[in-house]
């Protein structure tokens, strides 16, 4: 394979992304994922949430994509004196509505009038219609506060969205004591994710009808008890279920796949608009100066889907975001609720993990220019063995517990898999203990629900999502009250 992404091809990337918008999952097959380094690296394509690889039956590894037709056709050129890698694209038209899961009308919960109900005390079998719009998500914990009064606390977060909105958060589970919470789900943050603040609503509501009416949960083939409902939710529970709302009302009347929120400041039309929020945190944010100049964890060019905005947390989602940690101090379990990838990450996301030398870690300048490269020894990111074994533990059991349900297979991987990124919420909150001193250790990680590079699941795949992550979520709350919450 020759060189990879000229100069000229990714200006002529930009040009046709704005000419041919329509993007198509691909599906790359090769031998061994070291194959996929060079396309990786060129940042103006798009691999979701972060480049991640699968093992397939066959024996190789696949890599997902979206890209536009031009894009594929230079991939193909690309690849076509190496026989072993297959390029498959999906035959799909993102504008075409036939079987996907519809966006609601309306509201449904009456402006808090009604509360939300879950799946999981509900009869097997029974599903929900259409995907929450962003006045349902407010109106839907507003609802939870009306209904449990005292137990479910809604609050509006600091920082107003670039196009003006409020953010709002909640808490339960552990009363009005905001040291007392040792949870933390958010969702909504990639805003074409859809579902994913849906996933996070109906399971609250879930414990909080299950708590009140002494029953336990069902999802799919995977059940809880009544004891196991009370054991969540004494852990305290605090959910951000929309972060990005501009960029989902956007993606939600515009069906373009919107990523990214919709700050103007760094660019005003088509792709150059808006921050990867999932790229904006302050964890190795400066990716130029902290990793090896050969990978590209983020992008400085406004016009990429993983554009990494213009300082550590410049966002104001991404400030909303880290408030939380201020205002619940005794966070201890953080998990990012994304799609579309069926993996559970755990730490770290930089570079391969090591606990042999503690001095080589993130904070440490000697490393600079060093971070990323996952084929060599230059740099590892420390883990201590205990918090590797924990973080593990919970992420293997998040996903015998999702596979449990009976949907699908779902698999748990070190967040770094094949590439590293800078600037990730889960990384973002692991590095704390080490980055502030004082704060409470938090153990990070992120949820990918959903099938392959569908942003837009059809109405079965939005149900079966909910019964994964809502399975998915008890299993990992479990295990951290089983591992500690102090
Ligand atoms: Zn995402």
């Amino acid at each position: 394979m020759k060189q990879f992404a000229p100069a000229a091809a990714a200006v002529a990337f930009q040009i046709t992304a704005c000419l041919a918008e329509e993007l198509l999952p691909v599906q790359i097959r090769a031998p061994t994922v070291a194959h996929f380094s060079e396309i990786v690296a060129n940042n103006t394509l798009d691999f979701g949430c972060r480049p991640i690889t699968h093992p397939t039956s066959d024996g190789k590894f696949e890599l997902q994509a979206l890209l536009t037709r031009d894009q594929i056709s230079w991939l193909h050129g690309e690849y076509s004196r190496d026989e072993s890698v297959t390029i498959q694209e999906t035959v799909l038209d993102k504008r075409q509505t036939s079987g996907k899961a519809p966006i609601g009308t309306g509201d449904r919960f009456g402006g808090g009038s009604v509360a939300p109900s879950g799946l999981g005390t509900k009869d097997s079998g029974t599903t929900i219609s259409s995907i929450l719009n962003v006045n349902e998500i407010n109106s839907a914990i507003t609802g939870l506060a009306n209904a449990y009064p005292g137990a479910f606390f809604k609050y509006s977060l600091p920082y107003t969205t670039f196009q003006g909105r409020t953010s709002v958060a909640a808490y339960t589970g552990a009363g009005a004591d905001t040291s007392k919470y040792r949870l933390y789900l958010s969702a909504g943050m990639h805003a074409r994710e859809r579902g994913g603040p849906d996933n996070l609503i109906y399971w609250v509501s879930d414990l909080l009808a299950a708590n009140k009416s002494g029953s336990g949960l069902t999802y799919g083939s995977k059940s809880y008890t009544n004891a196991q409902v009370k054991s969540v939710l004494n852990a305290g529970i605090v959910l951000f279920p929309l972060v990005n709302p501009d960029g989902v009302v956007y993606d939600q009347s515009s069906g373009s796949l919107w990523r990214k929120n919709r700050n103007t400041r760094s660019g005003t039309s088509g792709s150059s608009i808006g921050v990867d929020l999932n790229r904006n945190f302050n964890f190795l944010w400066n990716f130029r100066k902290f990793f090896s100049s050969s990978v590209s964890p983020a992008s400085t060019s406004p016009s990429s889907e993983a554009f990494y905005g213009t300082a550590a947390e410049s966002e104001q989602e991404t400030k909303n975001h880290v408030s939380v940690y201020d205002k619940f101090p005794g966070i201890r379990w953080f998990m990012d609720i994304h799609s579309a990838a069926g993996t559970i990450l755990y730490s770290w996301g930089d570079d391969v993990n090591q606990s042999t030398d503690p001095k080589m870690n993130f904070l440490n300048a000697t490393y600079d220019g060093k971070r990323g490269v996952t084929s060599d020894t230059a740099y590892k990111e420390y883990i201590p063995s205990a918090d590797a074994a924990a973080i593990k533990r919970a992420a293997d059991a998040t996903v015998a517990g999702m596979r449990a349900v009976g949907s699908r297979s779902y698999v748990s991987q070190q967040a770094v898999g094949l590439y590293p990124t800078s600037g990730a919420s889960d990384d973002y909150a692991f590095s704390r203990f080490w980055a502030k001193p004082g704060v409470n250790k938090v153990y990070g990680f992120t949820m990918e629900f959903g099938y392959s590079t569908n942003f837009y699941p059809t109405t079965t795949e939005f149900n079966r999502n909910i019964l994964d992550t809502n399975a998915g979520f008890m299993e990992w709350a479990l295990t951290a009250v089983a591992v500690g919450l102090q």
